[in-house]
């Protein structure tokens, strides 16, 4: 019952208007079923493929975040049932979204991924480029997507003034871009940003989504090909 127990002393821990992702990658269904059945509705994975398999066996009201890397080949996967995709870094993708969206006859609802750690390996958008594509004509055409907002992950790094630094900073993007390009939109209002070791700073830094795993479920052991 421990995976309950954390969820249950995550969710007493967060202001309302917080949502709480659970991110179940790596972890059996049996796991999920234990936060679901303590009420947790709303889970994140990072594999297109894992999924979809745990989409068709666990109950059908879970909604499904994607917030890994998305490649264009595996949106078919999940363009009939995801809930929101947290990882939306090119608007190549976002064109090939909103054509499987389309296919599905629905509007699906998307984050734009932001840049903000030091790390060159973590992908997102950066500022100008994210401001470019929100003003082409390209974005403008697609009709099959919504943008609900942005996500960010912060530097790898003990150091919490540089955690801190990189989570304002995609806050005042998001009002920017909020301003500039979602003046009207009541859906432009999400932003998906901290994980186990920062989703406290996250908080305090505006966030409205955190994507918290290993708190929940524990260590994940990753196989030598993951
Ligand atoms: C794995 C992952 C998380 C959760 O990480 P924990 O440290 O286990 O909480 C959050 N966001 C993304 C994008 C992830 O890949």
């Amino acid at each position: 019952m421990l995976v309950a127990e954390n969820i249950q002393k995550l969710r007493s821990a967060l202001p309302t208007g917080v949502t709480l992702i659970a991110v179940s990658k790596t972890k059996p269904a049996e796991d999920i079923q234990e936060a679901y059945n303590a009420g947790q509705r709303d889970f994140g994975e990072n594999k297109v493929q894992e999924m979809a398999a745990k989409y068709e066996v666990l109950p059908k009201d879970i909604r499904w975040h994607q917030i890994g890397h998305l490649q264009t080949n595996k949106i078919k996967y999940l363009a009939k049932f995801v809930h929101l995709i947290h990882s939306v870094d090119s608007l190549k993708l976002l064109k090939e979204i909103n054509k499987e969206a389309i296919k599905n006859q629905r509007v699906i609802p998307c984050l734009l991924q932001v840049h903000i750690a030091q790390e060159e390996t973590k992908f997102g958008f950066s500022k100008e480029e994210l401001v470019e594509a929100l003003r082409s004509e390209d974005f403008k055409s697609l009709l099959n997507v919504r943008i609900d907002g942005l996500m960010g992950m912060a530097t790898f790094t003990e150091n919490e003034d540089t955690v801190r630094r990189e989570f304002l900073y995609l806050k005042n993007l998001f009002e920017e871009i909020k301003a500039s390009f979602f003046p009207i939109s009541v859906h432009f209002k999400e932003l998906s940003m901290g994980m186990s070791s920062d989703y406290k700073i996250a908080i305090e830094a505006g966030s409205t989504m955190v994507r918290i795993g290993s708190f929940i479920f524990g260590e994940r052991i990753y196989s030598i090909n993951q």
